[in-house]
């Protein structure tokens, strides 16, 4: 019998049954069939610590006897309170007002609300379109989808309902890049910048890795150079690093490999270390203080309904300490070594005719190939080698949980470079 679950980015006529999982620990989640498939993508990149982490666990179950949810309208808890001091405390310096919501877009759409009301409220009210990246991914909500990368991206199709913003060049330079090399993607932003920074209330991106675009990493220079074009254009910088957060790029935030504080910045996905859906949308005092004043316009309109939650802020609590305590960025330089010896020391892989580019960057790893109908069947034949893999388009990659260890990563890495044998 068929379910009545609509899964997402699926076609209906041609999917296949989707397996169902009855569990899992540590880095594998294990399926009804017995099966048990080690998780390459630690589920949309969100379950930093893997499945059924003990000290994750017993925090929801603590939090749920003494308070599951209440209203933060009004009102406020202990683990609002203490998250709030902790994202503050971990996040670069100056950001220092914590905006709670429900997940990565109502994140996002926060922060693009709050750019153009801070603009607003500074007696700009003109500066109210937003400038984005080509290849951008910043979720699926409207506001959202507006600013996904308008041709490439997924929300083609929407056009005529979404507002119109500005985009940028996607940036070329890689992640090592030479300060030269990055000075062409600057030039490119300062263009569009220039052109239209009278309506522009922000510049939005995902530092050094866009993710869901393609995976595509870039300089911290290319951050470091984008905030003075901010500062000279009166633009505030919001960084989505609903991806890039918690250590995905090698350093706990993408921002701290630039030592650059965005006006604006996003968290999601790794939060709560994948337990619940939350985000946090921080502003640095300049942004806050924008919304102090006696007129009615100086509320932030905005307040989901499960802002706040009790059970996700302590959860994130817990999966903070956990990843402090155990030492999770060094984890996270061993899986790097593991990936940089396995895929970018390969010269066979590199050399495969379907292989365009293979990048590693912290715990993320992609072999980008010239066209989708190269990974057709790959998820599959993954699984028949007990590996949970499920490409992109064109590119196949892996973002472990911190967890893995050694042999399981090469497993990993090895089923990858196994399909282009
Ligand atoms: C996943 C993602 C989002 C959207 O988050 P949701 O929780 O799925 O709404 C936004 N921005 C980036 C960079 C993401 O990777």
């Amino acid at each position: 019998m068929t379910s009545p679950v609509w899964h997402p980015y699926a076609h209906l006529k041609t999917q296949s049954p989707a397996p169902r999982v009855i569990g899992g620990t540590g880095p594998r989640f294990t399926l009804e069939s017995g099966e048990s498939l080690l998780d390459a993508t630690c589920s949309w990149w969100c379950m930093i610590h893997g499945y059924a982490h003990p000290r994750l666990v017993a925090a929801i179950r603590e939090q749920a006897g003494e308070l599951c949810h209440v209203m933060l309208g009004g009102l406020t808890h202990e683990p609002a309170d203490r998250l709030a001091r902790e994202l503050v405390r971990i996040t670069p310096a100056g950001l220092n007002h914590v905006f709670y919501s429900d997940s990565g877009s109502v994140g996002m759409e926060v922060a693009m609300k709050m750019a153009v009301q801070y603009h607003q409220l500074r007696g700009r009210p003109g500066k109210h379109r937003l400038l984005s990246l080509m290849k951008a991914y910043h979720g699926d909500t409207a506001g959202c989808m507006a600013v996904c990368d308008p041709e490439e991206g997924m929300h083609s199709l929407f056009a005529g309902y979404l507002p119109r913003h500005h985009f940028a060049p996607a940036p070329t330079a890689p992640f090592d890049a030479e300060p030269a090399a990055v000075r062409a993607d600057l030039d490119a932003l300062r263009a569009v910048l220039a052109a239209h920074h009278h309506e522009i209330a922000a510049l939005l991106m995902e530092p050094l890795l866009q993710a869901a675009g393609g995976l595509n990493m870039t300089s911290p220079d290319y951050l470091r150079g984008a905030r003075e074009l901010c500062d000279e254009f009166d633009v505030l910088l919001v960084f989505d690093e609903v991806a890039t957060g918690f250590g995905r790029t090698g350093k706990l935030f993408a921002a701290d490999h630039a030592d650059v504080t965005p006006d604006i910045m996003v968290l999601s996905k790794g939060l709560t270390g994948g337990y619940l859906g939350h985000a946090a949308t921080l502003a640095t005092d300049r942004v806050h203080e924008a919304f102090v004043g006696d007129s009615p316009h100086h509320a932030f309109m905005h307040g989901p309904t499960f802002m706040g939650n009790p059970l996700a802020c302590r959860v994130a609590l817990e999966s903070l300490a956990v990843f402090e305590e155990e030492d999770y960025l060094g984890r996270i330089a061993g899986l790097n070594r593991v990936l940089c010896d396995e895929l970018l020391e390969d010269a066979t892989l590199a050399a495969h005719p379907a292989v365009e580019d293979v990048r590693v960057l912290g715990a993320t790893a992609v072999i980008e190939t010239r066209d989708s109908a190269d990974l057709a069947g790959v998820g599959d034949w993954a699984r028949e080698q007990g590996v949970w893999l499920r490409p992109i388009g064109r590119w196949l990659y892996t973002m472990p949980a911190y967890i893995t260890d050694d042999t399981d990563m090469r497993r990993i890495t090895d089923v990858m470079k196994g399909w282009f044998r």
